[in-house]
């Protein structure tokens, strides 16, 4: 089984890498659609395409299945994402073990989120309760891991200010991070100010924006609430008028998503991460467009 190309390697190249996320379906039924999905999105040659880590029991079970069927079946470089929620040391290793004795290279860490209705991150007895904890944990177990961390250009919404948040990411990122993909934002400037104050922290990894394009008016008002990622007035007034048309709908957060992929290329950002919500076409447009922006 050959190992997977470290994604430092691939950004030390000098392109910007193009990327898809995805998240395991609530069933192991759903599982083929999401493959078939991927298979359309590999057409485009994505440089990378990551798999959510789910709290807990079968969601997490899940997670590992879409990991090793994208990477096994359909060839894609994947980075899975791990949470400390959950699981003790001894567990996570295990399961890092796993994934590198299968010829994974790159490991999304997080700290993940408290459970629904609770308002601190309940800390697993024997694991950890930050996410620089995890990477350094990583790191000393398998130095040649590529990690991605989490960032937030409108703050995380547990920090008490963006100050004490990007304190807290320059500690993830001293623990031996290697890069950064930052949560979704639909106004530029809150990334590029964000990336001014990251390197103001000295802190120079790559700092991937995420980008997710709106598919339905009711979902993103949900994301955007449960994230605290602001979502425009102009952009919830245009939807707004075509709340009733999805195709309409999918139309403008699509191309909102391309301008903003274009400016952000145009600019130097060093990739994009697209937050595609399982659906392969809007993913195929951005990436595909994208791709002849940078050609
Ligand atoms: C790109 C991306 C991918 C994601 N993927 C997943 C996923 O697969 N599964 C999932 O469940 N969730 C995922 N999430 C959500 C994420 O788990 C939550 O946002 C979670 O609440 C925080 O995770 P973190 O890794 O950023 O945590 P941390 O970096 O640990 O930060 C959590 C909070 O603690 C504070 N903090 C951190 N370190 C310190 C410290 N040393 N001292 C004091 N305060 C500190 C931070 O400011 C922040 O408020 C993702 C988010 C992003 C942006």
């Amino acid at each position: 089984m050959s190992d997977q190309e470290p994604i430092t390697t691939l950004l030390s190249a000098g392109r910007p890498l193009l990327s898809v996320e995805f998240f395991p379906p609530k069933s192991a039924e759903s599982v083929d659609t999401l493959i078939d999905a991927a298979q359309r999105i590999s057409a485009c040659d994505p440089d990378f395409v990551s798999v959510t880590y789910g709290a807990g029991g079968s969601t997490r079970d899940l997670s590992a299945t879409v990991s090793r069927r994208m990477k096994n079946e359909v060839g894609l470089n994947v980075m899975p994402h791990f949470t400390c929620v959950g699981s003790d040391r001894a567990e996570l290793g295990d399961i890092i073990d796993e994934f590198y004795a299968e010829g994974y290279r790159n490991i999304m860490a997080l700290r993940g989120d408290a459970p629904q209705g609770q308002t601190e991150f309940p800390v697993t007895k024997g694991g950890f309760k930050y996410a620089s904890d995890l990477v350094a944990f990583i790191q000393q177990r398998y130095p040649n891991i590529c990690m991605g961390v989490a960032g937030y250009p409108e703050k995380h919404p547990e920090a008490t200010s963006l100050e004490s948040d990007l304190d807290a990411l320059k500690i993830k990122t001293d623990a031996g991070a290697s890069f950064i993909t930052t949560q979704l934002f639909f106004e530029n400037d809150a990334y590029f100010d964000y990336v001014e104050k990251v390197r103001e922290r000295g802190i120079d990894l790559p700092v991937v924006p995420g980008i997710m394009p709106v598919l339905a008016l009711k979902q993103i008002k949900r994301i955007t609430q449960l994230c605290q990622s602001e979502l425009p007035r102009s952009l919830e007034s245009k939807l707004s008028q075509v709340e009733d048309n999805p195709a309409a709908v999918r139309e403008i957060g699509v191309q909102w998503a391309s301008d903003q992929i274009a400016e952000l290329l145009d600019r130097g950002a060093p990739g994009v991460h697209i937050y595609a919500l399982n659906k392969a076409e809007s993913a195929i447009q951005l990436i595909n467009e994208a791709r002849s922006r940078l050609a």
